[in-house]
Protein backbone atom coordinates (compact mmCIF):
# COMPACT_ATOMS: atom_id res chain seq x y z
CA UNK A 1 0.00 0.00 0.00
CA UNK A 2 1.41 3.17 -0.98
CA UNK A 3 2.14 6.26 1.62
CA UNK A 4 2.21 9.86 0.28
CA UNK A 5 3.98 12.28 2.38
CA UNK A 6 3.15 16.13 2.22
CA UNK A 7 5.04 17.89 -0.91
CA UNK A 8 6.60 20.76 1.01
CA UNK A 9 9.51 23.05 -0.60
CA UNK A 10 10.49 20.98 -3.57
CA UNK A 11 9.94 17.64 -1.92
CA UNK A 12 8.19 14.69 -0.44
CA UNK A 13 8.37 15.48 3.61
CA UNK A 14 7.06 11.62 5.32
CA UNK A 15 4.67 12.17 8.19
CA UNK A 16 4.36 10.28 11.44
CA UNK A 17 0.68 10.10 11.27
CA UNK A 18 -1.59 8.92 8.30
CA UNK A 19 -5.29 9.10 6.98
CA UNK A 20 -6.35 5.98 5.09
CA UNK A 21 -7.57 6.55 1.53
CA UNK A 22 -10.70 4.81 0.71
CA UNK A 23 -12.21 3.92 -2.58
CA UNK A 24 -15.82 4.62 -2.93
CA UNK A 25 -16.40 2.30 -5.54
CA UNK A 26 -16.02 -0.77 -3.08
CA UNK A 27 -14.86 1.11 0.80
CA UNK A 28 -11.69 -0.82 0.17
CA UNK A 29 -8.50 1.35 2.19
CA UNK A 30 -6.00 1.54 -0.90
CA UNK A 31 -3.29 3.91 0.25
CA UNK A 32 -2.35 6.34 3.06
CA UNK A 33 -1.87 9.95 2.79
CA UNK A 34 0.28 12.41 5.31
CA UNK A 35 -1.77 13.86 8.32
CA UNK A 36 -0.44 16.90 8.36
CA UNK A 37 -0.70 19.63 11.72
CA UNK A 38 0.52 23.35 12.72
CA UNK A 39 3.76 22.01 12.34
CA UNK A 40 4.11 21.01 8.36
CA UNK A 41 2.30 24.66 7.68
CA UNK A 42 4.75 26.58 9.46
CA UNK A 43 7.08 24.54 7.44
CA UNK A 44 4.80 25.29 4.21
CA UNK A 45 5.06 28.88 5.28
CA UNK A 46 8.84 29.07 5.63
CA UNK A 47 9.22 27.47 2.48
CA UNK A 48 6.66 30.01 0.60
CA UNK A 49 8.13 32.75 2.10
CA UNK A 50 11.90 31.49 1.00
CA UNK A 51 10.63 30.82 -2.70
CA UNK A 52 9.34 34.92 -2.64
CA UNK A 53 12.05 36.20 -1.14
CA UNK A 54 14.37 34.09 -3.87
CA UNK A 55 14.07 32.68 -6.96
CA UNK A 56 10.60 32.89 -7.39
CA UNK A 57 10.06 36.54 -6.21
CA UNK A 58 12.59 37.86 -8.68
CA UNK A 59 11.10 36.00 -11.89
CA UNK A 60 9.84 37.80 -14.65
CA UNK A 61 5.50 37.45 -15.30
CA UNK A 62 6.49 36.02 -18.54
CA UNK A 63 8.86 33.84 -16.89
CA UNK A 64 6.24 32.52 -14.66
CA UNK A 65 3.65 32.08 -17.12
CA UNK A 66 6.07 29.80 -19.53
CA UNK A 67 6.47 27.64 -16.04
CA UNK A 68 2.84 27.29 -15.95
CA UNK A 69 2.50 26.10 -19.91
CA UNK A 70 5.60 23.59 -18.95
CA UNK A 71 3.01 22.49 -16.57
CA UNK A 72 0.13 22.36 -18.37
CA UNK A 73 2.03 20.13 -20.80
CA UNK A 74 3.23 17.67 -18.29
CA UNK A 75 -0.66 17.26 -17.25
CA UNK A 76 -1.49 16.52 -20.45
CA UNK A 77 1.48 13.99 -20.38
CA UNK A 78 0.51 12.29 -17.38
CA UNK A 79 -3.29 13.05 -17.71
CA UNK A 80 -4.83 9.11 -17.91
CA UNK A 81 -2.23 8.55 -14.73
CA UNK A 82 -4.25 11.63 -13.30
CA UNK A 83 -7.48 10.93 -14.78
CA UNK A 84 -7.09 7.15 -12.95
CA UNK A 85 -5.74 8.11 -9.59
CA UNK A 86 -8.65 10.89 -9.38
CA UNK A 87 -11.53 8.45 -10.37
CA UNK A 88 -10.28 6.04 -7.82
CA UNK A 89 -9.74 8.49 -5.09
CA UNK A 90 -13.23 10.36 -5.60
CA UNK A 91 -15.33 7.38 -7.53
CA UNK A 92 -15.64 9.31 -10.37
CA UNK A 93 -16.62 7.31 -13.46
CA UNK A 94 -13.21 7.00 -15.21
CA UNK A 95 -14.18 9.27 -18.56
CA UNK A 96 -15.69 12.57 -16.13
CA UNK A 97 -12.02 12.72 -14.41
CA UNK A 98 -10.73 12.07 -17.77
CA UNK A 99 -12.04 15.57 -18.78
CA UNK A 100 -11.21 17.04 -15.40
CA UNK A 101 -7.30 16.45 -16.46
CA UNK A 102 -7.46 18.24 -19.40
CA UNK A 103 -9.22 20.88 -17.74
CA UNK A 104 -6.84 20.96 -14.97
CA UNK A 105 -3.75 21.47 -17.73
CA UNK A 106 -6.27 24.33 -19.76
CA UNK A 107 -6.73 26.25 -16.38
CA UNK A 108 -2.60 26.05 -16.02
CA UNK A 109 -2.40 26.58 -20.07
CA UNK A 110 -4.82 30.01 -19.54
CA UNK A 111 -2.93 31.47 -16.59
CA UNK A 112 0.37 30.82 -18.20
CA UNK A 113 -1.12 33.30 -21.02
CA UNK A 114 -2.44 35.54 -18.79
CA UNK A 115 0.71 35.75 -16.23
CA UNK A 116 2.47 39.32 -18.10
CA UNK A 117 -1.14 40.57 -19.38
CA UNK A 118 -2.15 42.22 -16.41
CA UNK A 119 -1.33 45.87 -16.62
CA UNK A 120 -2.26 48.46 -14.77
CA UNK A 121 -3.31 52.41 -15.84
CA UNK A 122 -1.51 55.67 -15.67
CA UNK A 123 -4.02 58.14 -14.30
CA UNK A 124 -4.35 61.76 -15.63
CA UNK A 125 -3.85 63.45 -12.77
CA UNK A 126 -2.49 66.87 -10.93
CA UNK A 127 -0.18 69.06 -13.12
CA UNK A 128 2.99 67.52 -12.90
CA UNK A 129 2.56 64.15 -11.96
CA UNK A 130 2.49 60.94 -12.98
CA UNK A 131 0.23 58.67 -11.48
CA UNK A 132 0.28 54.44 -12.43
CA UNK A 133 -1.18 51.69 -11.06
CA UNK A 134 0.72 48.22 -10.38
CA UNK A 135 -0.83 44.58 -9.79
CA UNK A 136 1.77 43.05 -6.93
CA UNK A 137 1.19 39.50 -5.68
CA UNK A 138 -0.51 39.57 -2.31
CA UNK A 139 2.08 36.53 -0.87
CA UNK A 140 1.39 33.48 0.19
CA UNK A 141 -1.94 32.36 -0.87
CA UNK A 142 -3.61 29.81 0.99
CA UNK A 143 -5.85 27.21 -1.43
CA UNK A 144 -8.34 24.85 0.68
CA UNK A 145 -10.13 22.39 -2.11
CA UNK A 146 -13.01 19.96 -1.55
CA UNK A 147 -13.26 16.17 -3.00
CA UNK A 148 -15.85 16.68 -5.59
CA UNK A 149 -13.21 18.19 -8.03
CA UNK A 150 -9.40 18.15 -6.99
CA UNK A 151 -7.85 18.55 -10.10
CA UNK A 152 -9.95 21.28 -11.53
CA UNK A 153 -10.21 23.61 -8.38
CA UNK A 154 -6.33 23.39 -8.02
CA UNK A 155 -5.98 24.36 -11.37
CA UNK A 156 -8.54 27.34 -11.53
CA UNK A 157 -7.34 28.62 -7.89
CA UNK A 158 -3.29 27.68 -7.99
CA UNK A 159 -3.00 28.62 -11.34
CA UNK A 160 -4.32 32.17 -11.12
CA UNK A 161 -2.39 32.58 -7.53
CA UNK A 162 1.11 31.30 -9.38
CA UNK A 163 0.44 33.72 -12.68
CA UNK A 164 0.25 36.31 -10.35
CA UNK A 165 3.42 35.54 -8.15
CA UNK A 166 2.72 34.34 -5.39
CA UNK A 167 3.54 31.45 -3.15
CA UNK A 168 0.79 28.97 -2.74
CA UNK A 169 0.24 26.59 0.35
CA UNK A 170 -2.43 23.81 -0.75
CA UNK A 171 -4.24 21.66 1.67
CA UNK A 172 -6.73 19.51 -0.60
CA UNK A 173 -9.26 17.45 0.77
CA UNK A 174 -8.77 14.43 3.27
CA UNK A 175 -10.81 11.94 0.97
CA UNK A 176 -9.20 13.56 -2.16
CA UNK A 177 -5.39 14.34 -1.88
CA UNK A 178 -4.11 12.12 -4.87
CA UNK A 179 -3.80 14.57 -7.80
CA UNK A 180 -2.80 17.46 -5.58
CA UNK A 181 -0.03 15.63 -4.92
CA UNK A 182 1.05 14.42 -8.22
CA UNK A 183 0.58 17.89 -9.39
CA UNK A 184 2.92 19.56 -7.26
CA UNK A 185 5.64 16.81 -8.15
CA UNK A 186 4.84 17.80 -11.59
CA UNK A 187 5.00 21.76 -11.06
CA UNK A 188 9.19 20.36 -9.71
CA UNK A 189 9.74 18.81 -13.15
CA UNK A 190 8.23 21.77 -14.92
CA UNK A 191 11.06 24.52 -13.00
CA UNK A 192 9.10 25.57 -10.49
CA UNK A 193 11.37 26.89 -7.40
CA UNK A 194 11.13 25.66 -4.06
CA UNK A 195 8.08 26.44 -2.14
CA UNK A 196 6.62 28.48 -4.82
CA UNK A 197 3.39 25.54 -4.52
CA UNK A 198 3.60 23.53 -1.24
CA UNK A 199 0.87 20.73 -0.51
CA UNK A 200 0.03 19.83 3.27
CA UNK A 201 -2.49 16.93 3.50
CA UNK A 202 -4.85 16.36 6.18
CA UNK A 203 -7.86 16.95 7.95
CA UNK A 204 -9.88 20.11 7.64
CA UNK A 205 -10.22 20.94 11.74
CA UNK A 206 -5.94 20.54 11.85
CA UNK A 207 -4.10 21.34 9.20
CA UNK A 208 -6.87 23.43 7.65
CA UNK A 209 -7.62 25.39 10.74
CA UNK A 210 -4.06 26.15 11.17
CA UNK A 211 -3.35 27.32 7.53
CA UNK A 212 -6.28 29.77 7.93
CA UNK A 213 -5.57 31.16 11.23
CA UNK A 214 -1.61 31.52 9.99
CA UNK A 215 -0.14 35.14 10.60
CA UNK A 216 1.46 34.79 7.29
CA UNK A 217 -0.89 34.48 5.05
CA UNK A 218 -2.18 37.03 2.71
CA UNK A 219 -4.98 35.46 0.81
CA UNK A 220 -7.70 32.37 1.20
CA UNK A 221 -9.43 31.22 -1.58
CA UNK A 222 -11.73 28.05 0.11
CA UNK A 223 -14.15 26.15 -1.84
CA UNK A 224 -16.63 23.62 0.02
CA UNK A 225 -19.85 24.20 1.99
CA UNK A 226 -21.15 26.87 3.58
CA UNK A 227 -20.62 26.21 7.27
CA UNK A 228 -16.74 25.80 7.12
CA UNK A 229 -16.81 28.88 4.59
CA UNK A 230 -18.40 31.01 7.50
CA UNK A 231 -15.28 29.41 9.61
CA UNK A 232 -12.26 30.51 7.03
CA UNK A 233 -14.21 34.04 6.50
CA UNK A 234 -13.99 34.68 10.38
CA UNK A 235 -10.31 33.68 10.36
CA UNK A 236 -9.42 35.42 7.28
CA UNK A 237 -11.23 38.48 9.72
CA UNK A 238 -8.98 38.24 12.61
CA UNK A 239 -5.87 38.06 10.05
CA UNK A 240 -8.19 41.05 7.98
CA UNK A 241 -6.78 39.21 4.51
CA UNK A 242 -9.01 38.86 1.39
CA UNK A 243 -10.91 35.64 1.00
CA UNK A 244 -12.80 33.95 -2.02
CA UNK A 245 -15.20 31.91 -0.78
CA UNK A 246 -17.09 29.69 -3.47
CA UNK A 247 -19.84 27.75 -1.34
CA UNK A 248 -22.83 25.28 -2.60
CA UNK A 249 -25.57 25.94 -4.49
CA UNK A 250 -28.95 25.04 -5.42
CA UNK A 251 -29.17 26.06 -8.70
CA UNK A 252 -32.39 26.23 -11.10
CA UNK A 253 -33.07 25.55 -14.47
CA UNK A 254 -36.25 27.34 -15.60
CA UNK A 255 -37.83 25.38 -18.76
CA UNK A 256 -40.46 27.40 -20.55
CA UNK A 257 -43.20 25.73 -23.20
CA UNK A 258 -41.46 27.03 -26.34
CA UNK A 259 -38.08 25.52 -25.27
CA UNK A 260 -36.60 23.32 -26.84
CA UNK A 261 -37.52 20.49 -24.64
CA UNK A 262 -35.47 17.58 -26.03
CA UNK A 263 -32.09 19.26 -25.25
CA UNK A 264 -33.52 20.57 -22.50
CA UNK A 265 -33.59 17.57 -20.63
CA UNK A 266 -30.43 15.94 -21.78
CA UNK A 267 -28.60 18.82 -20.31
CA UNK A 268 -30.96 18.91 -17.20
CA UNK A 269 -29.92 15.21 -16.99
CA UNK A 270 -26.72 15.63 -17.42
CA UNK A 271 -26.30 19.04 -14.80
CA UNK A 272 -27.59 16.93 -12.30
CA UNK A 273 -26.14 13.50 -12.66
CA UNK A 274 -22.47 14.26 -13.59
CA UNK A 275 -20.06 13.68 -10.67
CA UNK A 276 -23.50 11.70 -8.61
CA UNK A 277 -24.52 15.64 -8.21
CA UNK A 278 -21.90 16.24 -6.36
CA UNK A 279 -21.59 19.57 -7.87
CA UNK A 280 -21.70 22.82 -6.31
CA UNK A 281 -23.21 23.91 -9.42
CA UNK A 282 -25.17 21.06 -10.17
CA UNK A 283 -28.44 22.09 -11.64
CA UNK A 284 -30.94 20.32 -8.53
CA UNK A 285 -33.70 22.34 -9.30
CA UNK A 286 -35.92 22.50 -12.63
CA UNK A 287 -38.78 24.53 -12.82
CA UNK A 288 -41.07 23.87 -15.75
CA UNK A 289 -44.46 25.68 -17.30
CA UNK A 290 -47.42 24.04 -16.51
CA UNK A 291 -48.37 23.87 -19.79
CA UNK A 292 -45.82 21.60 -20.80
CA UNK A 293 -44.77 19.79 -17.19
CA UNK A 294 -45.90 16.54 -17.07
CA UNK A 295 -44.56 16.07 -20.85
CA UNK A 296 -41.00 17.06 -19.76
CA UNK A 297 -41.03 15.52 -16.25
CA UNK A 298 -42.16 12.33 -17.65
CA UNK A 299 -39.62 12.14 -20.14
CA UNK A 300 -37.24 12.80 -17.66
CA UNK A 301 -38.53 10.55 -15.45
CA UNK A 302 -38.30 7.97 -17.70
CA UNK A 303 -34.52 8.53 -18.17
CA UNK A 304 -34.14 8.38 -14.47
CA UNK A 305 -35.47 4.83 -14.60
CA UNK A 306 -32.88 3.68 -16.81
CA UNK A 307 -30.09 5.01 -15.13
CA UNK A 308 -27.56 3.01 -13.38
CA UNK A 309 -24.79 3.51 -10.47
CA UNK A 310 -21.82 1.49 -10.50
CA UNK A 311 -17.99 1.15 -10.01
CA UNK A 312 -15.87 4.58 -11.20
CA UNK A 313 -14.02 2.08 -13.09
CA UNK A 314 -17.16 0.69 -14.70
CA UNK A 315 -17.94 3.89 -16.48
CA UNK A 316 -21.59 3.57 -15.76
CA UNK A 317 -23.85 6.67 -15.57
CA UNK A 318 -22.98 7.63 -12.21
CA UNK A 319 -20.59 6.20 -9.82
CA UNK A 320 -20.80 6.01 -6.08
CA UNK A 321 -20.81 9.35 -3.84
CA UNK A 322 -17.22 10.17 -2.24
CA UNK A 323 -17.53 8.22 1.26
CA UNK A 324 -20.51 6.89 3.82
CA UNK A 325 -21.01 10.31 5.60
CA UNK A 326 -22.07 11.45 2.21
CA UNK A 327 -24.13 8.41 1.08
CA UNK A 328 -25.88 8.78 4.84
CA UNK A 329 -26.47 12.12 3.82
CA UNK A 330 -28.05 11.70 0.47
CA UNK A 331 -30.36 8.50 1.99
CA UNK A 332 -31.44 10.74 4.84
CA UNK A 333 -32.78 13.50 2.26
CA UNK A 334 -34.37 10.68 0.09
CA UNK A 335 -36.21 9.30 3.33
CA UNK A 336 -37.17 12.62 4.29
CA UNK A 337 -38.50 13.35 1.12
CA UNK A 338 -40.93 9.67 1.27
CA UNK A 339 -41.85 10.48 4.84
CA UNK A 340 -43.23 13.75 3.45
CA UNK A 341 -45.11 11.95 0.82
CA UNK A 342 -43.46 13.68 -1.93
CA UNK A 343 -43.67 12.20 -5.38
CA UNK A 344 -41.09 9.76 -6.99
CA UNK A 345 -41.30 10.21 -10.15
CA UNK A 346 -38.32 8.22 -11.51
CA UNK A 347 -35.26 6.64 -10.18
CA UNK A 348 -32.33 5.07 -11.27
CA UNK A 349 -31.00 1.65 -9.90
CA UNK A 350 -27.74 0.40 -7.63
CA UNK A 351 -26.15 -2.17 -10.24
CA UNK A 352 -26.36 -5.73 -9.39
CA UNK A 353 -22.62 -6.37 -9.44
CA UNK A 354 -21.71 -2.84 -7.69
CA UNK A 355 -19.22 -3.75 -4.82
CA UNK A 356 -21.38 -4.39 -1.15
CA UNK A 357 -19.24 -1.89 0.46
CA UNK A 358 -18.95 0.74 -1.90
CA UNK A 359 -21.26 3.95 -1.17
CA UNK A 360 -23.81 3.84 -3.82
CA UNK A 361 -27.42 6.31 -3.79
CA UNK A 362 -29.85 6.19 -6.30
CA UNK A 363 -30.35 8.96 -8.52
CA UNK A 364 -33.85 10.19 -7.63
CA UNK A 365 -36.50 12.77 -9.77
CA UNK A 366 -39.02 14.50 -7.22
CA UNK A 367 -42.24 15.76 -9.13
CA UNK A 368 -44.59 18.41 -8.37
CA UNK A 369 -42.28 19.68 -4.92
CA UNK A 370 -43.57 22.80 -3.75
CA UNK A 371 -40.73 25.87 -3.99
CA UNK A 372 -40.55 26.42 -0.25
CA UNK A 373 -40.18 22.35 0.69
CA UNK A 374 -36.68 21.46 2.47
CA UNK A 375 -35.64 19.53 -0.82
CA UNK A 376 -36.33 22.48 -3.24
CA UNK A 377 -34.75 24.58 -0.46
CA UNK A 378 -31.52 22.73 0.78
CA UNK A 379 -28.39 21.35 -1.22
CA UNK A 380 -28.86 17.83 -1.07
CA UNK A 381 -25.10 17.41 -3.11
CA UNK A 382 -25.94 14.24 -4.87
CA UNK A 383 -27.76 12.36 -7.78
CA UNK A 384 -31.40 14.33 -6.51
CA UNK A 385 -33.34 16.11 -8.89
CA UNK A 386 -36.57 18.30 -7.22
CA UNK A 387 -38.87 19.57 -10.33
CA UNK A 388 -41.31 22.32 -9.43
CA UNK A 389 -44.27 23.77 -11.44
CA UNK A 390 -44.61 27.58 -12.59
CA UNK A 391 -47.53 29.29 -14.63
CA UNK A 392 -45.28 32.55 -15.56
CA UNK A 393 -42.05 34.37 -15.97
CA UNK A 394 -42.55 36.35 -12.49
CA UNK A 395 -43.47 33.21 -11.14
CA UNK A 396 -40.70 31.13 -12.12
CA UNK A 397 -38.20 34.24 -11.61
CA UNK A 398 -39.57 34.33 -7.74
CA UNK A 399 -39.24 30.65 -7.27
CA UNK A 400 -35.72 31.00 -9.08
CA UNK A 401 -34.22 33.78 -6.50
CA UNK A 402 -36.19 31.67 -3.84
CA UNK A 403 -33.57 30.52 -1.68
CA UNK A 404 -30.15 31.19 0.11
CA UNK A 405 -27.97 30.88 -2.99
CA UNK A 406 -27.10 31.98 -5.91
CA UNK A 407 -24.49 30.15 -7.86
CA UNK A 408 -25.84 29.47 -11.60
CA UNK A 409 -29.10 29.56 -13.49
CA UNK A 410 -30.04 27.83 -16.55
CA UNK A 411 -32.81 29.32 -18.95
CA UNK A 412 -34.53 27.51 -21.47
CA UNK A 413 -36.65 29.26 -24.09
CA UNK A 414 -36.98 30.30 -27.65
CA UNK A 415 -37.64 34.28 -26.44
CA UNK A 416 -34.68 36.19 -26.89
CA UNK A 417 -36.82 39.09 -24.42
CA UNK A 418 -37.36 36.65 -21.68
CA UNK A 419 -33.88 35.61 -21.81
CA UNK A 420 -31.97 38.76 -21.55
CA UNK A 421 -34.74 39.94 -18.89
CA UNK A 422 -34.52 36.90 -16.42
CA UNK A 423 -30.47 36.60 -17.40
CA UNK A 424 -30.49 40.49 -15.48
CA UNK A 425 -33.17 39.80 -12.26
CA UNK A 426 -32.03 36.32 -11.28
CA UNK A 427 -29.33 36.51 -8.37
CA UNK A 428 -26.74 34.24 -9.73
CA UNK A 429 -23.09 34.61 -10.53
CA UNK A 430 -23.30 32.79 -14.03
CA UNK A 431 -26.47 32.46 -16.23
CA UNK A 432 -26.49 30.09 -18.58
CA UNK A 433 -28.95 30.44 -21.71
CA UNK A 434 -30.40 27.24 -23.81
CA UNK A 435 -26.95 25.41 -22.01
CA UNK A 436 -25.91 25.11 -18.81
CA UNK A 437 -22.24 24.85 -18.51
CA UNK A 438 -21.96 23.23 -14.54
CA UNK A 439 -19.25 25.75 -13.77
CA UNK A 440 -17.39 24.55 -17.24
CA UNK A 441 -15.51 27.48 -19.04
CA UNK A 442 -12.06 27.51 -18.42
CA UNK A 443 -12.36 30.98 -19.63
CA UNK A 444 -15.94 32.27 -18.05
CA UNK A 445 -15.82 34.11 -14.29
CA UNK A 446 -17.32 31.96 -11.83
CA UNK A 447 -19.03 32.43 -7.79
CA UNK A 448 -21.57 33.27 -6.57
CA UNK A 449 -23.95 35.34 -4.80
CA UNK A 450 -25.40 35.67 -1.43
CA UNK A 451 -24.81 32.19 0.43
CA UNK A 452 -22.65 30.83 -2.54
CA UNK A 453 -19.91 33.10 -1.42
CA UNK A 454 -17.90 36.00 -2.70
CA UNK A 455 -15.13 36.71 -5.42
CA UNK A 456 -14.14 35.44 -8.64
CA UNK A 457 -12.37 32.56 -9.71
CA UNK A 458 -11.85 31.54 -13.26
CA UNK A 459 -11.43 33.22 -16.27
CA UNK A 460 -9.25 36.77 -16.38
CA UNK A 461 -11.43 38.19 -13.58
CA UNK A 462 -9.80 35.81 -11.64
CA UNK A 463 -6.03 37.63 -11.28
CA UNK A 464 -7.07 40.47 -9.62
CA UNK A 465 -8.87 38.50 -7.15
CA UNK A 466 -4.98 36.97 -6.26
CA UNK A 467 -3.09 39.95 -6.66
CA UNK A 468 -3.17 43.44 -4.70
CA UNK A 469 -3.57 47.06 -6.81
CA UNK A 470 -0.61 49.55 -5.77
CA UNK A 471 -1.04 53.14 -6.76
CA UNK A 472 2.32 55.26 -7.36
CA UNK A 473 2.01 59.09 -7.34
CA UNK A 474 5.03 60.75 -8.50
CA UNK A 475 5.87 64.52 -8.56
CA UNK A 476 8.13 65.62 -11.52
CA UNK A 477 6.99 69.35 -12.11
P1 LIG B 1 -16.11 20.96 3.41
O1 LIG B 1 -16.45 22.37 3.58
O2 LIG B 1 -16.40 20.03 4.51
O3 LIG B 1 -14.56 20.77 3.08
C1 LIG B 1 -13.90 21.55 2.11
C2 LIG B 1 -12.46 21.69 2.52
O4 LIG B 1 -12.39 22.42 3.74
C3 LIG B 1 -11.72 20.38 2.79
O5 LIG B 1 -10.39 20.48 2.29
C4 LIG B 1 -11.70 20.30 4.30
O6 LIG B 1 -10.61 19.56 4.80
C5 LIG B 1 -11.56 21.75 4.67
N1 LIG B 1 -12.01 22.08 6.03
C6 LIG B 1 -12.97 21.47 6.76
N2 LIG B 1 -13.06 22.05 7.98
C7 LIG B 1 -12.16 23.07 8.01
C8 LIG B 1 -11.81 24.04 8.97
N3 LIG B 1 -12.39 24.10 10.17
N4 LIG B 1 -10.85 24.94 8.67
C9 LIG B 1 -10.26 24.92 7.45
N5 LIG B 1 -10.54 24.01 6.51
C10 LIG B 1 -11.49 23.09 6.77
O7 LIG B 1 -16.84 20.59 2.08
P2 LIG B 1 -16.88 19.18 1.37
O8 LIG B 1 -17.69 18.27 2.22
O9 LIG B 1 -15.51 18.76 1.04
O10 LIG B 1 -17.66 19.56 0.03
C11 LIG B 1 -19.05 19.65 -0.01
C12 LIG B 1 -19.54 21.09 -0.03
O11 LIG B 1 -18.69 21.93 -0.80
C13 LIG B 1 -20.90 21.23 -0.63
O12 LIG B 1 -21.70 22.06 0.19
C14 LIG B 1 -20.65 21.93 -1.97
O13 LIG B 1 -21.68 22.69 -2.46
C15 LIG B 1 -19.45 22.73 -1.70
N6 LIG B 1 -18.68 22.95 -2.94
C16 LIG B 1 -18.71 24.17 -3.54
C17 LIG B 1 -18.00 24.40 -4.72
C18 LIG B 1 -18.01 25.74 -5.41
O14 LIG B 1 -17.16 26.00 -6.25
N7 LIG B 1 -18.92 26.64 -5.13
C19 LIG B 1 -17.24 23.39 -5.26
C20 LIG B 1 -17.22 22.18 -4.63
C21 LIG B 1 -17.94 21.97 -3.45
Amino acid sequence: MQTYGHWINGRSVAAEQHLPVINPSDGGVFARIARGTKTEIDAAVAAAQGALDGAWGRMSATERGRLLNKLAVLILRDAEALAQAESRDVGKPIRQARQDAVACARYFEFYGGSADKMHGDTIPYAEGMTVMTVWEPHGITGHIVPWNYPMQIVGRSVGAALAMGNACILKPAEDASLSSLMLAELAAEAGFPEGALNVVTGLGEEAGAALTSHKAISHLSFTGSPEVGTLVQTAAAKNTIPVTLELGGKSPQLVFQDADLDTAATTVMAGIIQNAGQTCSAGSRVLVQASVFDRFVGELAGRFDKLEAGPAERDMDLGPVVNADQQKRVNAFLDFAKGDGLNFAGQGRIASNAPEGGFYVRPTLLADVAATHRLAQEEVFGPVLTAIRFTDEAEALAIANGTQFGLVAGVWTADIGRAMRLSKAIKVGQVFVNNYGAGGGVELPFGGVKRSGHGREKGFAALAGFASLKTIAIKHG
